[in-house]
């Protein structure tokens, strides 16, 4: 490795004929490029599910300055395969069961490829008409699937908008709800505006709550239990914001829960709609994982009483076969998105923008530039179509309740919250031991180690109520019944060896 100097040549660099896009090479790189990832997919199975690297292992293996020359794609490819593939935790492998898989599919990864080789950069409507009028479509056509409202359609009163994370998706929602109520209480009352969730609600909602200017000390989390599903109960709801009523608080803004990171647990939200309607709070609905169920009959219910809410949002990244990232979320009045989000500079000025008959996306989210995001949904939607899409979530539903039926069988096994989409929560809890909770905590924690460190299948843990237990999530795309079967074995020998050390 030389330094930059030594290797400076006016003659020979820069090449002259240096073309970072030249249509043929893109050609045959690209196809080299989709070779490898077919090639990836194929042999998945062979790398361990969880990486097993040491922190910083990349460090030594890279040199520390970018190289002068340019080099070969093969070299690069190798160095993939060598140095990046083994610090790879799978989760498109179909033993990956942790968290909650990040689904995806051809048409999905078509949709990417297309989205990315226009780069349009679809701030507002003039700048690129088919991104932001395809993303109007596209929200509708998946508010019409999940059977939302008329009063969160384009086709009605309201909208839909693609961000990138939930995250996101509260935070602008929370912005909108918060100025709306500043604008009627002046802004010296800011500090006593609260915000409310479950204690079962995402961290992220606390994230949000303080860069949205929230009191930390006024993010409410209501807590709930194991004999109510882990659900935020109504009354209990109505207790706290009463509370706070009565202390000179204004609260704001209510999230609840279709499908709970932890358990999957739902929220009722028809009721819960009911005690934050009197108290005039914005309701929002995060259902990042089992909204994507809802377009099936079955599981519909779980969003009666969404007409009563302000918005809505889902990622079709966790269960729609849609690559990272992609959370879609939809509002009553994108109007009170725009008021408080909108930016108007001069050198973005335009005449449709000014006759106020586009949509600007700029307005409904953090950023200015956006990718041209609908394309990978509207390709799985036209790809697949409802029927399928259906049949990709049943499907799944199905290996989890399969893999229910093997723990249910077990004695030296427990279900420990009822499941309720395609995740089960459970633990390893054999009558022969003794039934104290830190005893269990750490025989589970020991089997999860276990069975993570085999590479062969991987699992991930969550605490709730100070109940330790395992977490079975099945969605990866490539997961069919004999992995479940294999991991439910693995399951089972590591119990084996674990209680044999006991005994
Ligand atoms: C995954 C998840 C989130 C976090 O989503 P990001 O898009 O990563 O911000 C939020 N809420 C629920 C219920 C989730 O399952």
């Amino acid at each position: 490795m030389g330094s930059l100097d030594m290797n400076y040549n006016e003659s020979s660099y820069p090449c002259r004929d240096f073309k970072p896009l030249d249509p043929e090479e893109l050609r045959k790189q690209a196809h080299q490029m989709v070779d490898f990832i077919a090639d990836y997919y194929k042999n998945i199975e062979s790398y361990p599910v969880l990486s097993q690297v040491q922190p910083g292992y990349l460090r030594t293996r890279f040199p520390q300055t970018a190289p002068y020359r340019p080099e070969s794609l093969e070299t690069i490819f190798s160095d993939v395969a060598k140095d990046i593939i083994p610090g790879m935790t799978h989760w498109l492998s179909p033993n990956f069961f942790a968290f909650f898989p990040a689904t995806v599919s051809t048409a999905g990864f078509l949709g990417e490829m297309l989205s990315t080789s226009f780069n349009s950069v679809g701030f507002n409507w003039l700048a690129s008409p088919a991104a932001t009028e395809l993303e109007m479509v596209v929200m509708d056509w998946l508010a019409n699937m999940l059977k939302l409202p008329k009063s969160f359609m384009f086709s009605g009163t309201g909208g839909g908008v693609i961000q990138s994370t939930t995250s996101e998706s509260i935070l602008v929602t929370l912005i909108a709800a918060r100025d709306r109520v500043v604008s009627e209480v002046g802004m010296e009352n800011m500090q006593k505006i609260v915000v409310n969730g479950s204690d079962q609600t995402h961290s992220m909602f606390t994230k949000s709550s303080k860069l949205a200017g929230i009191n930390p000390c006024n993010i409410r989390s209501v807590p709930t239990s194991r004999e109510t599903g882990f659900s935020l109960c109504p009354l209990m709801l109505r207790r706290v914001v009463k509370a706070d009523v009565a202390g000179g608080l204004i609260p704001l803004y209510l999230c609840t829960n279709v499908g709970t990171t932890s358990t999957t647990a739902v929220d009722p939200l028809e009721q819960l709609a009911n005690v934050a309607n009197d108290y005039g709070m914005w309701v929002h609905v995060d259902a990042a994982y089992g909204g994507s169920a809802c377009i099936c009959p079955e599981f519909r219910q779980y969003l009666n009483g969404v007409e009563r809410v302000d918005s809505f949002s889902l990622s079709p990244h966790k269960w729609l076969l849609s690559y990272l990232d992609c959370c879609c979320l939809w509002v009553k009045q994108p109007g009170l998105l725009v008021k408080a989000l909108s930016t108007n500079p001069e050198y973005l000025k335009n005449k449709p923008s000014e006759s106020d008959s586009v949509v600007d996306y700029k307005d409904w989210q953090v950023g200015t530039g956006r990718k041209f995001q609908s394309l990978r949904l509207w390709l799985v939607l036209r790809s697949y179509g409802i029927a399928n899409l259906q049949n990709h979530i049943r499907s799944d539903v199905r290996m989890a309740k399969m893999f229910e039926g093997f723990v249910k069988s077990d004695p030296r096994f427990e279900i420990v919250t009822p499941r309720r989409f395609a995740l089960v929560c459970f633990r390893l809890n054999p009558s022969t031991l003794s039934s104290n909770s830190e005893i269990i905590e750490s025989l589970n924690r020991n089997l999860l180690d276990w069975i993570n460190s085999t590479g062969q299948a991987c699992l991930s843990h969550t605490k709730v109520s100070g109940l330790y237990m395992l977490r079975f999530a099945v969605g990866a795309t490539l997961t069919e019944e004999c992995h479940v079967v294999a991991a439910w074995k693995l399951i089972t020998n590591g119990a084996e060896e674990l209680l044999k050390t006991i005994v």
